[in-house]
């Protein structure tokens, strides 16, 4: 691993939260860990007391070879009470990812994104907003994943645990996609991407960055379906229309 590849490692797990990192010996068991080093200080720790990383985002990545990594995943408690384990859809060429929570009912079911209500609405937010702009651009234009890619029982917010053994794979995702922008629905997308704390309507209108791509954090549809939130309805069309000019002008 080069130094540069150990740097994008721990700022990647940075982002994600995480404040230590353990070093093993070789041929010690995992039981046996040593004492955590500081993430927040990369440029502080050799490469050498790294090892038995993977890759974050290997040479050649595609879309394909993550999905076959992930396969029958068993990685976190979330694979006990899943059907089907949803991936993304969408353009693989997309100049726009839309990253959101986690698979709901419908989606665990289908094995796709955004597919029951609160997908409608997306749907709907994307092509109503690009066709009022003069964008030329359909939901299958756009790329769609979301931060964990089983469905959480009772579709409860991911842990942060879970968030973090998903993260590898949405991170090559991304890294893979390369686009030119990506929305972030509701808080569990953004804090995934930007390590904040903040809330959404703290954080939406304005943009972020994501390793140098911008990020456009905006309302999840679901928070957008519930009667009480119209305002919100509006502000999120912004955001969006934000993000379409942004990508597609
Ligand atoms: N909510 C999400 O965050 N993602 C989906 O795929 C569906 C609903």
């Amino acid at each position: 691993m080069t130094s540069e590849q150990l740097r994008q490692y721990l700022t990647f797990y940075q982002d994600l939260g995480v404040k230590n990192i353990y070093r093993r010996a070789p041929g010690v068991p995992a039981a046996a860990v040593e004492k955590p080093l500081p993430v927040a200080a990369p440029g502080a720790i050799s490469a050498a007391a790294l090892i038995e990383l993977p890759s974050l985002a290997p040479a050649g990545d595609t879309l394909a070879k993550i999905s076959e990594d992930i396969g029958d995943c068993k990685r976190c408690r979330l694979c006990e009470q899943r059907n089907k384990i949803v991936f993304g859809s969408g353009n693989e060429q997309a100049r726009l990812v839309f990253v959101g929570e986690g698979p709901g009912a419908d989606e665990d079911a289908q094995g796709l994104p955004f597919v029951g209500r609160a997908g409608q609405l997306l749907t709907q937010m994307i092509e109503g907003t690009a066709s009022k702009e003069g964008i030329p651009i359909k939901r299958a234009d756009v790329y769609i994943c979301n931060v964990v890619k089983c469905r959480p029982p009772e579709n409860r917010t991911p842990q942060p645990d879970e968030m973090e053994i998903c993260g590898q794979f949405l991170f090559r995702q991304l890294m893979t996609l390369r686009p030119k922008a990506i929305c972030a629905l509701g808080s569990t997308a953004a804090k995934a991407l930007l390590a904040t704390k903040d809330g959404v309507m703290r954080l939406r209108g304005n943009w972020h960055k994501w390793h140098d791509i911008p990020v456009m954090v905006t309302y999840h549809p679901s928070y957008l379906l519930r009667p009480y939130n119209q305002n919100a309805k509006r502000e999120a069309w912004d955001d969006l229309k934000k993000v379409l000019h942004f990508v597609y002008d």
